[in-house]
């Protein structure tokens, strides 16, 4: 089955804690600090796989998460960094953000593109150690990783589409001009799945060209526009309207080339503005006439026209040679700049707070990164109590908590953690 859109979770992995730990030796009553630093947790990796056309897996397994860092451990150990998780995705798949549907990366090229990152592993206590400061009992914990739900979509990497109704010869002139296979059948349905062929022009010199099934397969029984497939033309530089010139099944050749250009049209302007060769095709059995009355239609809307028969190649030679030509005039595969500005870790979006009052008249300080801080350390130890509080003055929470009237033994509460204000 061919899937070309999926919806999965995928959560990099959080840094391993920084250990605390202290050195001792027989001997040695007590000593430095030596907790190492947690390892980094693996990144969520996306890479372009040729080998793979449909996003079906994805419609299995839903949920991607990398491995977390490894905790450091004492005498200076730092913890493991954890593998990333490598995502294999067909070429050309568009990775968006699920909730705004920005996009986050296109997977066209063949470099690897990390779409979520891992935690930053935690700091040992051995970072902690100041002249004054000799026995830090805190470390500081991993950061967690990137957690997002995404939306992943396939759009096909082809320089020239083939569009038009069902049974138009799509599929044969792929086939003759390329060496791709695709089914061929006298009747609607084929199967739904695109298939791209590289079509040689000369030793060096080729095109890809896509064959999009299922266009306005279903159309007519209202089963829906097949605007999904449009998806896939989106990318091409140049499109071939292919069009039953001879009427073989009742068709109205004109009727049908305007039905494909509104459908394009109300898929997006952008492609209904891409440039086309109308090709009438199975001219072969089609009488002069209704050849001549089609070419003037379409030249008469300032339209490149071509009479070409897929079945006896009739034609193709030199339609070939000028869609080469043409393509070297047109602009480059459209690749989907990202637009997703991926949310600022709490270590780098600076020390961010917000205050408010709980009904109870506690101060609630809304601040992740101060929690961490909080959950890593000793809170019964006097100096890690003292390197909470310089966060806390740092960070302006202090100020702020002052100007808005903080009163001696007033209730502070940081998630799990209360603590009375005292001066
Ligand atoms: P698609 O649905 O657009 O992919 O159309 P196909 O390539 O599957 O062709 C539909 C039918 O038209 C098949 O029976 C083909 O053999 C036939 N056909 C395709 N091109 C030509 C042509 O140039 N001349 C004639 N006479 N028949 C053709
Ligand atoms: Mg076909």
């Amino acid at each position: 089955m061919f899937i070309d859109v999926a919806k999965i979770k995928i959560k990099a992995g959080d840094g391993g804690n920084g250990a605390v730990s202290f050195h001792r030796e027989k001997f040695v009553a007590a000593g430095g600090p030596d907790g190492g630093d947690g390892g980094r947790g693996g990144s969520v990796i996306f890479q372009a796989d040729d080998n793979l056309s449909t996003l079906m897996d994805f419609r299995y397994k839903r949920k991607y998460v990398a491995q977390n860092g490894e905790p450091g451990r004492g005498a200076r150990c730092t913890g493991k960094n954890a593998p990333d998780l490598i995502i294999r995705v067909p070429r050309g798949t568009l990775v968006k953000d699920a909730e705004s549907g920005l996009v986050i990366a296109d997977i066209s090229g063949s470099e690897p593109v990390v779409v979520a990152r891992g935690g930053k592993g935690g700091w040992g206590n051995t970072h902690f150690a100041t002249p004054t400061r000799q026995i830090p009992r805190f470390a500081k914990p991993g950061l967690p990783g990137e957690e997002l739900e995404v939306q992943l979509e396939l759009k096909l990497i082809a320089d020239v589409g083939l569009i038009g109704f069902p049974n138009v010869g799509k599929s044969t002139l792929i086939s003759v001009i390329s060496a791709a296979k695709p089914k061929i059948a006298n009747y609607h349905f084929t199967t739904l799945s695109p298939v791209l062929g590289v079509v040689k022009v000369g030793p060096e010199a080729s095109f890809v060209a896509a064959d999009i099934p299922g266009l306005i397969e279903g159309a007519s029984e209202g089963v829906g526009l097949g605007h999904a497939f449009l998806r896939h033309v989106e990318r091409c530089r140049l499109l071939l309207h292919l069009v039953d010139v001879s009427g073989s099944e009742g068709r109205d050749p004109i009727e049908d080339f305007e039905k494909i250009n509104t459908e394009l049209a109300n898929f997006s302007p952008e492609l209904a503005a891409r440039p086309q060769i109308v090709l009438g095709n199975k001219c072969d059995v089609a009488t002069p006439e209704q050849v001549e009355n089609f070419k003037r239609y379409i030249e008469e809307k300032g339209l490149p026209f071509r009479a070409v028969s897929a079945a006896t190649r009739q034609g193709l030679d030199g339609l070939v040679g000028e869609v080469y030509n043409l393509l070297q005039t047109l602009p480059p595969v459209t690749v989907y700049e990202p637009e997703y500005v991926r949310p600022q870790p709490a270590e780098e979006g600076g020390r961010a707070f917000t205050i408010t009052r709980a009904d109870d008249a506690a101060w609630e300080i809304d601040a992740p990164w101060l929690e961490r801080i909080l959950m890593g350390s000793d809170v019964d130890d006097y100096e890690s109590l003292q390197y909470f509080q310089r966060q806390l003055a740092d960070s302006g929470i202090l100020d702020e908590l002052i100007s808005r009237g903080v009163q001696e033994n007033d209730t502070i509460r940081i998630g799990d953690f209360e603590f009375d204000y005292v001066f």
